[in-house]
């Protein structure tokens, strides 16, 4: 009798689906419709001819850079930003042709040259920087486009508006230093908008001394998500929304903010089940112990995965619609938790870390809130070993 050949081993690990594989099972979902409902939310809050910047700096805060910019240029977003030229070299690797706009400071000023050939947008911020571009401008025969920073208070890169003018007059009078854009960045735009008013008031002050003494033509920029959602005279020509954009508030109190759609989910799977007797120790320390014969569950995911250790004891994970402790120490590649309570578990089950299941969510703040951090910071330490899948 003919046997059928067993598959070839190299397609059980590379199956010719476009699906990543992966084995352990950990992933982050990215739900592209939540992101272009927020988007659209975003867009109901501005002016008709306002333009959007989608910050998808540091990976889209830890959602998917090049998954999500492909969406921002399906939306028809007409700019992006990015945390470094080798974010934005990515992108266009990727097959990105939206403008790009290089939000870190460029040093040393050899790299203004990656950006050039790169057709990445740098920012500039001093006098010496701008000599540089302009040198690499002539030797490579080419104009470059830039972004002025104009520091009003946040104290960080940027240029303090004494040292502003001579900047604008050197670009007013050379043609290989084309500025496409002007910006400034809020430092309390989510508690504080008196200050928020005066950063903006020193901004414009220079904008229209650009445009009016000069005659220089240019976006000017100036609101990320709080100030975009708490004062739309910060709008200006185009608006620079990060969080928001992932569906997170970046108010303290987020249940002031806009209702918007996390976009993130961080998915598991119960990969170890056993029931353990009364006074029973889990994990590192011995810090829990059962009180009752209890049922623990092992999940492939630790503090290697961005799972972070100050959850230990503390957070909660979901598992069939219900709410789970974490049981013990979050280890490198494992934690524990106690699934006692939860009819029919099973070997297999998922697991939510981040997002909702059945009537139940652990939402980003949850966990930021134990971990004495902001919601920004739980989504960018999820890390590149987690596999995100977009769906
Ligand atoms: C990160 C960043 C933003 C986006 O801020 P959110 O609070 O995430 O909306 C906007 N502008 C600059 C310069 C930034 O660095």
């Amino acid at each position: 009798m003919k046997k059928e050949p067993p598959p070839a081993l190299t397609n059980l690990f590379f199956p010719k689906k476009r699906t990543p594989v992966f084995f352990r099972q950990n992933w982050v979902e990215v739900d592209k419709s939540d992101f272009h409902f927020n988007l659209k939310k975003i867009k109901e809050h501005l002016a008709k001819d306002t333009k959007i910047m989608t910050v998808i700096k540091a990976n889209a805060y830890g959602h998917g850079g090049v998954a999500l910019a492909k969406e921002a240029q399906k939306a028809g977003i007409s700019w992006i930003a990015v945390s470094s030229l080798e974010e934005g070299i990515t992108f266009r690797e990727a097959g990105i042709k939206t403008n790009i706009l290089v939000l870190g400071g460029l040093y040393p000023f050899e790299n203004l040259q990656v950006a050039i050939v790169h057709n990445l947008t740098p920012t500039i911020s001093t006098m010496a920087a701008l000599s540089a571009l302009e040198d690499m401008a002539v030797r490579h025969n080419k104009i470059a486009n830039f972004h002025l920073a104009v520091d009003t208070g946040m104290g960080r890169i940027g240029s303090l508006s004494e040292s502003v003018y001579p900047m604008l007059q050197k670009i007013a009078q050379t043609p290989e230093l084309n500025m496409t854009g002007m910006y400034t960045h809020f430092t309390v735009a989510d508690t504080d908008p008196v200050f928020t008013q005066m950063q903006l008031e020193s901004f414009t002050k220079i904008v229209k001394y650009a445009r009016q003494t000069l005659g220089l033509k240019f976006i000017a920029h100036s609101a990320n998500s709080a100030a975009l959602f708490r004062n739309k005279r910060t709008h200006l020509d185009m608006v620079r929304p990060g969080i928001s954009l992932f569906g997170l508030s970046p108010f303290k109190h987020a249940e002031r903010f806009i209702k918007l759609k996390p976009v993130l989910t961080w998915k598991t799977k119960i990969s170890f089940l056993k029931r353990v007797p009364s006074g029973f120790c889990v994990s590192y320390g011995r810090t829990f112990v059962t009180t009752k014969e209890s049922v623990i569950a092992t999940i492939p995911v630790g503090y290697a995965d961005g799972y972070n250790r100050l959850l230990s004891n503390k957070g909660d994970v979901l598992v069939r619609g219900k709410r789970c402790p974490i049981a013990g120490r979050i280890t490198m590649d494992m934690t524990m938790i106690d699934v006692t309570g939860v009819k029919g578990v099973a070997l297999g089950d998922e697991v939510v870390l981040i997002g909702a299941q059945g009537k139940e969510q652990i939402k980003v703040d949850e966990l930021a809130k134990i971990q004495d951090t902001i919601n920004y910071e739980v989504t960018c330490a999820i890390s590149p070993r987690v596999p995100r899948i977009v769906v």
